[in-house]
């Protein structure tokens, strides 16, 4: 009983790559007075930890090991790894090429979302991700899922700052999007879904402004 009313204030966001999520999360949280949580980001400084340690993402044992000694924090916006501030190392090309394939490994997966749900138990959170609504928090008072088209999502991505340090074109852009996507909603462990009960908006040709308008329309609804 407990859970669900820490629950109550609890708002989830899920959808595939560069529909918009973090942007809108981060709206939202702002005008709610909500703490706002990048679920990926984790993922990210997970992987970037893979890297930096040489170990393969077929090494389970030493999966296993770096779990052991891996402490993954946020402050404000601000990612940690370690205690180091990572939030733009993990957006490099090199942690996008293996995220998706170290998010499909089970123990993986079981340690980061304990630490979701730890965070999530304070309670006020908007959290955004792939399996928000379908595990970390599938007891969340308000689901929502973002969707757009292919084109859509590529050309926003090509916009996004944070990653328009890239010499990339829209083709590229939909190639790495499609492989995500693919990885993403076909894995066993937790795979990309609508979550029951979610709300599902789609956000082609909506701004920004426009989408988390619409979700505030939700939330006041309830
Ligand atoms: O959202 P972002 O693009 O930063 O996520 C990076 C990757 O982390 C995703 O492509 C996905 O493989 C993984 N992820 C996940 N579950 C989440 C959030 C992200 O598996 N809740």
């Amino acid at each position: 009983m407990r859970m669900r009313n820490s629950m109550q204030d609890v708002i989830t966001i899920d959808g595939p790559v560069g529909v918009g999520k973090s942007t809108v999360a981060k709206a939202l949280a702002r005008k709610l007075g909500y703490t706002y949580l990048d679920t990926g980001a984790m993922y990210r400084a997970f992987s970037l930890k893979l890297l930096r340690n040489g170990i393969s993402t077929d090494d389970i044992e030493g999966i296993l090991q770096l779990i052991n000694s891996t402490f993954i924090d946020f402050d404000g916006e601000k990612v940690f790894l370690d205690g180091e501030d990572v939030s733009s190392l993990i957006r490099s090309k090199e942690v996008e090429k293996i995220v998706s394939k170290v998010a499909s490994i089970s123990q993986v997966r079981k340690f980061i979302v304990s630490l979701q749900r730890n965070m999530s138990k304070k309670g006020k959170v908007v959290m955004e991700g792939r399996d928000c609504g379908t595990v970390v928090a599938p007891d969340a008072r308000y689901k929502f899922y973002l969707d757009a088209s292919l084109e859509e999502r590529a050309s926003r991505r090509l916009r996004d700052e944070k990653y328009s340090n890239r010499n990339v074109s829209i083709e590229d852009v939909k190639r790495e999007i499609e492989l995500r996507d693919r990885i993403d909603s076909t894995r066993e462990d937790s795979p990309l879904r609508v979550p029951d009960g979610a709300i599902v908006i789609n956000t082609d040709n909506m701004s920004i402004e426009e989408v988390v308008a619409e979700l505030v329309k939700y939330i006041d609804k309830f």
